[in-house]
């Protein structure tokens, strides 16, 4: 067999098959293998007119058609799944290789096969790829780590294939080794955020303003032309306007209420835990869906009394919904935030040198949290390379800063009212916790001493102290 694909991908389910779909519309041959070979006939058969496609059956075919350096694209199940077909690959390759996971991995088993590649002289590029199943076909954002050398063979393919805003690639050489599946999964910790921002907006304009789902899409749609402007809200819009056509109820009153998850928002928590990354939104949205799937403790609960409830009149109910837009937009800052803090931690812990400009910038096409305000944290980042915050921007501070009177009214009203809003509250509570001169972390502190002579700062001398307190009454 002649060796004339410039890429191979080995696992041809949604993702792998429209991935290897967008590189042949774009002019590469690509070689095609998965486990079950029946897949790779199917491509074949249904989308073979698209491009230059070479199926391969055994691992050796598909090794033998690609161009050198070979350039392998894993896209299987993440897992043991990905080991089983490192295993499978690595011995028919030959210094200089590369292999691209695709995959959703945790990024401490992307260090770890790239180290043991690394020693026999294959490069692996571990690669975050959002934008599910069209993204991959139409362009997906695109967060390669690996050696930088990779970078020149694979980056202008990659970059090829991503999805384009204003003729700018949404890829990027995240950093070395893990660098671009931990900024991938951080990526997945913010959308779990803003998803559960948006759910709230819509409990509090469904059960305090009254609104249908109906009416509620159509706000949706309005914030979808102003600064919340994100693919999202978009959908929101779209989901909240969808009826069941077996009952001709709205569409999300007849979906349980118990949300799921594939992992990546607890690998973000547990994460931002090691590193010690405030990211409370993220993590108050990784536990609001935990809650909601637990059923034998709702129903614990569920006897016991909730709020109060007031009829709102129709201009109040308008006032009110001005206030969600506003807390729903200074919370998303912070939890956007909160996720570049950790992407700034991670770089600091594993040395990456991660441009957290670039980060915003490919962002803002190709994936889920796509957003018109990723401009500005692009903007924001590039301006100051050493930039602590986003509210440490004079923009970012003062719109936040404007929001902050409604934002409090919203998450009271939300607590008179008995309506869990978790994601605003801690963002809220982060926001109140950074600026506050004083914090009750002192007395946390002499409690420490107290019982376990763990020591203390004082304000005013250098030094660790220790108060002997059954002596000191
Ligand atoms: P998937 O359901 O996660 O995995 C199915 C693929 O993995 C099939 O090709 C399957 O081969 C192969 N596979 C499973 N175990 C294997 C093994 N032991 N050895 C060899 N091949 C094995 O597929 P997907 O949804 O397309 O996702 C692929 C990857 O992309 C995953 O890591 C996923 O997390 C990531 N990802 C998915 C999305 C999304 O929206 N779905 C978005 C971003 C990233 P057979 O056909 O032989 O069973």
């Amino acid at each position: 067999m002649d060796a004339s694909a410039q890429i191979g991908v080995t696992g041809l389910a949604v993702m792998g098959r429209n991935l290897a779909r967008n590189f042949a519309r774009n002019g590469y041959t690509v070689a095609l293998h998965n486990r079950t070979a029946a897949r790779t006939r199917a491509l074949v058969e249904e989308f073979g007119r698209e491009g230059s496609f070479v199926p391969c059956e055994s691992a050796e075919e598909f090794v033998a058609a690609l161009e050198r350096p070979r350039r392998l694209m894993i896209m299987v199940k993440a897992g043991d799944a990905t080991d089983a077909v490192i295993d499978e690959f690595a011995p028919l390759l030959e210094p200089g290789d590369m292999i691209i996971d695709g995959g959703n991995a945790h990024f401490a088993d992307t260090r770890r096969r790239e180290k043991a590649l690394r020693e026999r002289g294959i490069h692996f590029v571990g690669t975050g790829v959002s934008g599910g199943e069209e993204g991959a076909l139409h362009g997906p954002s695109i967060m390669p780590g690996g050696s930088t050398e990779s970078y020149t063979v694979l980056g202008p393919m990659l970059e090829k294939i991503s999805a384009h805003v204003e003729g700018e690639p949404c890829c990027t050489h995240i950093g070395t080794d893990g660098a671009g599946h931990f900024v991938k999964m951080v990526h997945n910790g913010i959308e779990y955020a803003d998803m559960q921002l948006i759910a709230e907006a819509y409990h509090l304009l469904r059960d305090v303003a009254d609104y249908t789902p109906a009416e509620i899409a159509e706000i949706f749609r309005r914030w979808n032309k102003g600064r919340l402007n994100s693919y999202l809200i978009e959908i929101t819009a779209e989901v909240l306007a969808h009826t069941d056509p077996a009952t001709d109820a709205p569409f999300v009153d007849i979906v349980r209420d118990a949300a799921e998850q594939k992992g990546t928002g607890r690998w973000t928590v547990q994460t931002a835990l090691d590193l010690g990354s405030p990211v409370t939104a993220i993590a108050q949205a990784t536990f609001a869906r935990v809650a909601s799937s637990r059923s034998e403790l709702r129903a614990a609960y569920r006897p016991l009394p909730g709020g109060t409830a007031q009829e709102l009149h129709r201009h109040e109910a308008e006032r009110f919904t001005e206030q969600v837009e506003q807390a729903l937009y200074a919370s998303k800052v912070i939890a956007y935030d909160q996720g570049w803090t950790m992407i700034r931690d991670g770089a600091a812990e594993y040395g990456w040198d991660i441009d957290l400009g670039e980060v915003a910038k490919i962002w803002r096409g190709g994936c889920i949290i796509r957003a018109a305000f990723l401009d500005r944290i692009r903007a924001a980042h590039a301006a100051n390379r050493d930039l602590v915050s986003l509210l440490a921007e004079d923009r970012f501070a003062a719109e936040v800063a404007d929001a902050q009177v409604p934002w409090r009214e919203v998450v009271a009203i939300a607590a008179h009212r008995g309506i869990p809003v978790p994601a605003f509250s801690a963002s809220l509570a982060f926001y109140d916790t950074l600026r506050s001169q004083h914090l009750p972390a002192a007395l946390i502190q002499g409690l420490r001493d107290f019982f376990g002579a763990h020591t203390y700062h004082r304000t005013d001398r250098d030094g660790s102290y220790h108060t002997h307190w059954a002596e000191s009454g």
